[in-house]
């Protein structure tokens, strides 16, 4: 199979974008989410940012260095590309268009550039942007994560407005204060998300077939 010209719906499934600014809770969100619903794969992105202590390679990230992934791009790899906080990160094409020919939903964990790249070429992608309840619980949040120096910290703590600054873009806003009732609402999402019709009547063909008899 040709995997550029695999569609979400032509597999009957759904590709989710989730955004937000660093330190929203995205990450953690999205593992929880992948708890409750293990049949969605996560997309592993390509980054040129260096590892933090306890990410691996392939389950991350897949770390490599400025020249490779400028060469990557340079091979159309990538369905989506951009610099993010000083660094490169993209999702790669035959990842994302091979879970989905596998009858599998995909979440893809990237910033707001991406997601507008996504929307282009997916445009049946169904996007999310998370915030954070407020400015300090951002900065707390941000340096309560221990692994970034005081400089990261503050390059993502500037560059948190720009990302916000396209929440209008997304289908759906979080606001990610109380952890359990964001993750219920996340998960509403991808539950009502399945429940589209276009999607129901597809997988549903013979069923209401069945019922009309
Ligand atoms: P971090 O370095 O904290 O893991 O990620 C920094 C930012 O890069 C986050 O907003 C994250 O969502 C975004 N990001 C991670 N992977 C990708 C990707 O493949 N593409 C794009 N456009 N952004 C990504």
């Amino acid at each position: 199979m040709n995997t550029d010209t695999v569609h979400a719906q032509d597999t009957q499934c759904t590709l989710f974008v989730v955004a937000a600014p660093s330190g929203a809770g995205k990450s953690t969100l999205v593992n929880a989410l992948l708890e409750r619903e293990p049949s969605i794969s996560l997309s592993v992105s390509h980054t040129t940012r260096p590892p933090r202590p306890g990410e691996q390679y392939g389950r991350h990230y897949y770390f490599v260095e400025r020249e490779v992934f400028e060469q990557e791009v340079a091979d159309g790899i990538f369905l989506e590309h951009a610099e993010v906080h000083g660094n490169l990160y993209g999702t790669s094409r035959t990842t994302v268009n091979t879970l989905l020919a596998q009858g599998k939903d995909v979440l893809l964990e990237i910033d707001w550039q991406g997601a507008r790249q996504i929307r282009q070429s997916k445009p049946d992608c169904v996007s999310v942007f998370i915030l954070p309840p407020s400015r300090p619980e951002l900065e707390r949040r941000l340096r309560g994560r221990g692994s970034d120096s005081a400089e990261v910290i503050a390059r993502r703590l500037h560059n948190s407005r720009e990302e916000i600054a396209h929440a209008h873009e997304f289908d759906f806003i979080i606001v990610n204060d109380n952890f359990d009732t964001a993750l219920d609402d996340l998960q509403a999402i991808v539950r009502a998300t399945r429940q589209r019709a276009a999607l129901q009547l597809h997988r549903h063909e013979t069923l209401i077939e069945e019922l009309l008899a």
